[in-house]
């Protein structure tokens, strides 16, 4: 028995399914998680002492690779004055500047711990403002875990095999609308079946929780428009996409100007941070100033403030790093979609810059409906090749890769490699 059996045998015991996380379960592949004791650049070890590429990174955080010196630094160095005081501190303040003065659609910012908090408090900031009830997302669009939210869910939900979650009251998502992604018309169909009292639309401007999807020509702009016309906030999920695809994230990257974002993930460099912003009139509607309630006794704490805003000005600093990460993207992918060409397999790979996803079918995957159509089976038995290759790709055919900057040449060659072995 190997270490990381011997402790996911113990984990079991105590925490459900033994992680703390499903997406963390190798359910899908039918083996035990491999524990993680230590993270350098690209790669990850394991506690039997393998190593391997990581294409998780942390579900996207480490952007700069794992361990960046100068985060550790300013952990350690705030750490020295104490880790939370629950009272106002100056980092908070620099950090809300630092983004607000940056990204023009985000004139006002409120931090969280999760991604999962930014959604919910960002949808009721937008259900204070308009005065509104119902919500339109998106089928395969996961924007956390909250109650609301928990419909058509994608990745996590998806691979365990719930549609949606058991211990969701059905008052709890009554006022939640399912569209299709990439489908403006559907939008338009829920709109005009609950008319003036739609809050908001939400959205992950690149799908990303059920594989990566590309939004097409016209999409996030429609959106726009349509909540123009309608009088509802219009919503980027940019816990994945912020800071990732640009520092102003899918916004800036497709130019559409959301009226509220959400980020998680990247804002924390690997701390429990989240965020919501955006315009001022909306935002004000948040306690203490407006009647929209919401806290968080541990928001915005030294320790996380000064992980995430390292990281940040690191990538503002260093716009090249975004330039890199198209580079390696372009460099993988494309070599991906090759192998696959070369072995004749009708296989594809949705790719955006640093994110992509292989899916095991035939149909051009454009929304949740033709994602579902790829073959569980032949990513779990194509998983489990990478990781004996020492490649540590996430244990479900519906998440990214996600790239780092740590990530050079070799590793992807490395990479390839290992794709050209599995479908020889
Ligand atoms: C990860 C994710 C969330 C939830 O963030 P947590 O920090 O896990 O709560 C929300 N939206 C999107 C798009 C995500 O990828």
């Amino acid at each position: 028995m190997t270490r990381s059996e011997a402790l996911f045998e113990r984990a079991v015991k105590r925490i459900p399914g033994g992680v703390n996380s499903p997406v963390r379960a190798y359910g899908a592949i039918g083996e035990a998680p491999r524990f993680i004791c230590k993270g350098d650049g690209c790669h990850i070890f394991d506690v039997d002492g393998n190593r391997y590429i990581d294409y998780i990174c942390s579900w996207g955080p480490m952007i700069l690779g794992h361990n960046f010196p100068e985060i550790r630094e300013s952990v350690i160095k705030a750490c020295e004055k104490g880790l939370s005081f629950g009272c106002a501190t100056e980092i908070e303040v620099e950090m809300a500047e630092y983004i607000c003065e940056r990204i023009p659609h985000v004139e006002m910012i409120r931090m969280v711990n999760s991604g999962t908090e930014a959604v919910m408090s960002a949808v009721r900031a937008a259900r204070g403002y308009t005065g509104r009830n119902k919500i339109i997302k998106f089928a395969g669009c996961y924007h956390g875990h909250s109650d609301a939210m928990l419909v058509s869910a994608g990745s996590g939900v998806m691979t365990s095999g719930i549609p949606d979650s058991a211990g969701v009251p059905k008052g709890c998502t009554m006022d939640t609308m399912t569209a299709v992604y990439n489908d403006l018309e559907s939008v338009r169909m829920l709109f005009d079946q609950a008319p003036g009292e739609v809050a908001a639309v939400i959205v992950e401007p690149v799908g990303a929780n059920m594989g990566v999807v590309l939004p097409e020509e016209g999409f996030l702009e429609g959106l726009r428009r349509l909540c123009d016309e309608k009088g509802a906030v219009l919503i980027f999920d940019e816990v994945i996409t912020g800071f990732r695809l640009a520092f102003g994230g899918a916004a800036e990257y497709f130019h559409v100007r959301p009226d509220l974002v959400t980020y998680g993930k990247i804002i924390g460099a690997g701390m429990p941070v989240g965020a919501y912003g955006g315009k001022k009139e909306i935002m004000e509607m948040v306690s203490p100033v407006g009647k929209v309630y919401q806290a968080g006794t541990l928001s915005g704490n030294p320790i996380a403030m000064a992980a995430g805003l390292t990281q940040l000005r690191w990538l503002y600093e260093h716009p090249q790093v975004y330039t890199h990460l198209e580079e390696k993207g372009e460099k993988l992918y494309k070599g991906m979609e090759k192998i696959l060409k070369e072995s004749g397999k009708p296989y594809s790979v949705n790719h955006l810059a640093s994110l992509g996803c292989l899916f095991f079918t035939g149909e051009k995957v454009r929304d949740y409906a033709s994602a579902k159509t790829s073959c569980t089976e032949a990513f779990a038995d194509y998983f489990k090749h990478m990781l004996k290759n020492g490649i540590h790709l996430a244990p479900s055919q519906f998440e990214a890769m996600f790239l780092s900057e740590a990530h050079t040449e070799a590793e992807i060659e490395e990479t390839l490699l290992a794709v050209k072995k599995y479908f020889r």
